[in-house]
C-alpha cells in the first residue's frame, strides 16, 4: 500500500505515515437477493439504496481523485452482489489505510432523519475510525443535515454488530459505515432524493477523508497522515442503551383563540445526546409511535424547549411528549391535562355577561337621555316662564331680569304683594273713616233726611 513506512508518533495515537493513503470506498449492498439485504433500504418503490450509494461512491471517488497523495478504490462499479467478507478482502488486496461503506437509511416507522457513522468500538479501529467520520459529518452538518452522531453498536456476541466493521476489525482495518441520511423521510428526502444530492453528499465525503488526512489538490507531501487525534480507548466504546430520562412536559397555556397549547419539555441524555421530541393527544399506552407526527430536532445544548402544538377546537383530553436520544431510544413524559372545552365554556359565560352588562348599561344610558330631554324640555318650559315673569316683574317694578327669578317664588311674592295692597288700602279706609267718621254720619243722616232731588 505505501511505498514508505515508518512510525509515527502522533499525540496518544501511534499512526502510520507513507506518502499516500489508500482509500476503499465500498457502495453498500447491490445486486439481487430474496431478502432486502441486496437492496438496501427502497422507498416508495422507486429509489433503490444500492444505486443511490454507487452514485455517491462515484462522485466521491472523482472528487477525491482530485487530491494528491491518495489512492481511491471502489468495492464495486456496477449493480453487482458482494459479501461483506468480500468487500473487505478487496480492500486487504489494495492495501487500504481504510474502508468507508457508503449507505444511506430508512426506518420502519420513517419518522427518523439526519445523517450518523458508525465505527468500531474496539481500539485503533475505533480510534481512526471516529476520527475520520469527525471530518466527514462536520462536512454534512455544513451542508444543512442533522447529525445523529458518530456511533458503535455492539452484538450479543460483545463484538462490533455491523459484519463489515467487525471483518475489518478483526484485520486492522479501519471500516466506517457512513449513512448519509434517511430516503424514508421527507426532511432528509427532500435534500438528498436527487442525483445531484447524491453527487453532493459524494463530494462532501471526499472532502472530510481529505481533511482527514490533510490533502491538498495543489500540493504534493512527502508523507501524508490523520491529522485529527482521537485517543485510542483502552475500552470497549459502548453505545448507549438507556434512553432520556426526567422527561417533563409543561402546558405554559392553552389558547382558545387558536386551539394551541404552550408548552414546555425538559430532558436529560447522559450517554448520547437528546434528538427528536413530539408530542401526541392521548396516554403513551393508546398511542403509535406515527402519533407523534414529524418529529422535531432537539436544540442541541438545550434541555427544556419551549413550542406550541395545535389540538382539535374544544379538546378535552391527555397530551404526552415523547423524547428521543440518538440511539432511537425515547421516554415518555407524564401525560398532562387539557381541557379546551371548559375553558370554551367559561369564555361564553364571561361574553354572555359581557353582554349583558353592556345591554344593562345601554339601557342606563338611554334613560339618562330620555331625563336629560325631560329636564331640557321642563328648562325650556321654565325659562320660557321666567320672561313671562320677568316682563311682568318690570312692569310692576319687580326685577326686570325676569330669567333671574324663580317663577313660583316670583307668583308667590306677586300675590303677597297684592294681599298686603288691599289690606293696606283697607286700613286706610279705616282710618279715613274712623277720623271722619262724625262727619260721615252726619252726611249720611243728612243724606237721609233730605230730598235727594235737591241735589
Ligand atoms: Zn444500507
Amino acid at each position: 500500500m505505501a511505498v514508505l513506512f515508518f512510525l509515527f508518533i502522533f499525540g496518544t495515537q501511534s499512526v502510520l505515515a507513507s506518502d499516500k493513503v489508500v482509500v476503499v470506498i465500498d457502495p453498500g449492498h447491490g445486486g439481487y437477493s430474496e431478502d432486502a439485504s441486496a437492496y438496501g433500504a427502497v422507498y416508495k418503490d422507486e429509489l433503490c439504496e444500492k444505486d443511490v450509494n454507487l452514485e455517491t461512491a462515484f462522485a466521491l471517488r472523482d472528487e477525491l481523485q482530485r487530491y494528491n497523495n491518495v489512492e481511491v478504490y471502489l468495492t464495486r462499479e456496477d449493480d453487482r452482489r458482494l459479501s461483506l467478507e468480500e468487500r473487505v478482502d478487496f480492500a486487504l488486496s489494495v492495501g487500504a489505510d481504510v474502508l468507508v461503506s457508503c449507505h444511506y437509511n430508512a426506518s420502519e416507522t420513517h419518522l427518523f432523519y439526519g445523517s450518523e457513522i458508525f465505527t468500531s468500538a474496539f481500539g485503533y479501529c475505533y480510534s481512526y475510525g471516529n476520527g475520520l467520520a469527525q471530518c466527514i459529518m462536520e462536512q454534512w452538518i455544513d451542508d444543512g443535515q442533522a447529525s445523529k452522531g458518530i456511533k458503535t453498536r455492539i452484538g450479543s456476541t460483545g463484538e462490533d454488530y455491523y459484519g463489515i466493521i467487525r471483518h475489518g476489525c478483526e484485520v486492522s482495518l479501519p471500516v466506517i459505515i457512513i449513512e448519509h441520511g434517511y430516503l424514508d423521510n421527507h426532511v432528509d428526502y427532500e435534500r438528498l432524493g436527487t442525483v445531484g444530492d447524491w453527487d453532493r453528499m459524494g463530494r462532501l465525503d471526499a472532502t472530510g477523508i481529505a481533511n482527514y488526512y490533510g490533502l491538498s489538490k495543489e500540493q504534493v507531501y512527502d508523507e501524508v497522515f490523520p491529522v485529527v487525534d482521537v485517543p485510542i480507548p483502552d475500552y470497549v466504546v459502548e453505545p448507549d442503551t438507556s434512553p432520556p430520562g426526567y422527561v417533563y412536559l409543561r402546558i405554559i397555556d392553552q389558547n382558545i383563540e387558536t386551539s394551541e397549547v404552550v408548552y414546555e419539555l425538559s430532558a436529560k441524555e447522559s450517554n448520547g445526546k437528546l434528538m427528536y421530541y413530539g408530542l401526541c393527544l392521548g396516554e403513551p399506552e393508546e398511542t403509535a409511535p406515527e402519533d407523534y407526527g414529524d418529529l422535531m430536532l432537539w436544540e442541541e445544548g438545550k434541555s427544556v424547549i419551549t413550542g406550541t402544538y395545535s389540538v382539535p377546537t374544544g379538546y378535552r383530553g391527555k397530551i404526552t411528549a415523547r423524547v428521543y436520544n440518538n440511539y432511537e431510544l425515547y421516554s415518555d413524559s407524564a401525560p398532562q391535562e387539557l381541557d379546551f372545552a371548559t375553558l370554551l365554556e367559561e369564555r361564553a359565560q364571561l361574553l354572555e355577561e359581557a353582554a349583558k352588562e353592556a345591554a344593562a348599561k345601554a339601557e342606563e344610558r338611554r334613560q339618562s337621555l330620555l331625563k336629560r330631554d325631560e329636564e331640557a324640555k321642563l328648562e325650556a318650559e321654565r325659562k320660557k316662564e321666567r320672561e313671562e315673569v320677568g316682563d311682568f316683574f318690570f312692569f310692576v317694578g319687580g326685577d326686570k331680569k325676569g330669567d333671574q327669578v324663580d317663577p313660583v317664588k316670583a307668583r308667590r311674592s306677586l300675590y303677597l304683594e297684592i294681599v298686603a295692597l288691599v289690606v293696606l288700602i283697607a286700613v286706610l279706609v279705616c282710618i279715613i273713616i274712623i277720623k271722619h267718621r262724625k262727619e260721615i254720619m252726619k252726611t249720611i243722616r243728612n243724606i237721609e233726611g233730605n230730598d235727594w232731588d235737591r241735589y
